[in-house]
């Protein structure tokens, strides 16, 4: 089943660069999808406009049923509700607890303490670590909070955007897992990546885009090993 549909979108920045030209693209539930290309082939742009951070000029971006480049402002809510953001810089809230930092993301939902130690916190191993505050941890355990962050909501998709970008390739490594635990459990991932090593050893899928363009789509990839 599909999750997400790109449908012949443009997207050119008020400056005049076009980010995106003519771009087709279209994810199945569930699937894990690595988005690489040199820096200012569009990698962001694709991943903010899922989000809806920003909005195609032209085309579409169906996501879940919902088209979110016609979506209201006042409705973003409901597309946000439905997935979870990553990215390389942690921005945690630096006086809040692990427990807080996840917590607060979705205390109006009212899931109790027990279940976000139990579901979250254990799944990308922080279980110990609940009442730390983010200076006490090291970089991956920020990065493993913020996936706990994006992921209490159970959501159907994770965007990450360069999530290990800051991180030593062990620790990137075990953050890999972590996330490839996520997909497994259901969840769709597309995460936007600048590390070879990493797209080489997961072998999922690999888009690649080149100058706002969709160069390759590579099923189980390894793209990096392929060319040499
Ligand atoms: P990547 O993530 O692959 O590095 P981006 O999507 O950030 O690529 O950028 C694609 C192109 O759009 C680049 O030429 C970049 O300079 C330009 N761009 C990105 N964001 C903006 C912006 N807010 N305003 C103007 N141009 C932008």
């Amino acid at each position: 089943m599909e999750l997400i549909r790109v449908s012949d979108v443009q997207k050119t920045y008020k400056t005049g660069t076009v980010a995106l030209y003519d771009f087709n693209l279209s994810i199945k539930k569930g699937e894990f999808v690595f988005v690489i290309g040199a820096s200012g082939s569009g990698k962001s742009t694709l991943i903010k406009m899922l989000y809806r951070e920003e909005k195609p000029d032209k085309g579409s971006i169906i996501i879940g049923g919902i088209n979110v480049a016609k979506l209201k402002n006042r409705k973003v809510y409901v597309l946000r509700r439905k997935l979870g953001v990553v990215f390389q810089d942690f921005k945690l809230l630096p006086k809040l607890t692990v427990y807080e930092n996840v917590a607060f993301a979705m205390e109006v939902l009212g899931y109790d303490k027990k279940e976000i130690r139990k579901r979250v916190l254990e799944l990308v191993g922080l279980k110990n670590k609940v009442r730390q505050y983010p200076d006490q941890l090291s970089g991956g355990e920020q990065q493993r909070v913020v996936i706990a962050r994006a992921i209490v909501n159970k959501p159907k998709l994770l965007i990450c955007d360069e999530p290990t970008g800051n991180l030593d390739p062990d620790t990137s490594m075990e953050i890999m897992k972590v996330l490839e635990q996520i997909n497994a459990m259901g969840t769709t991932i597309i995460m936007a990546t600048h590390d070879r090593d990493i797209v080489d050893k997961m072998k999922k899928r690999v888009v690649i885009l080149d100058h706002g363009r969709l160069a390759r789509d590579i099923e189980k990839g390894g793209y990096y090993n392929e060319r040499a």
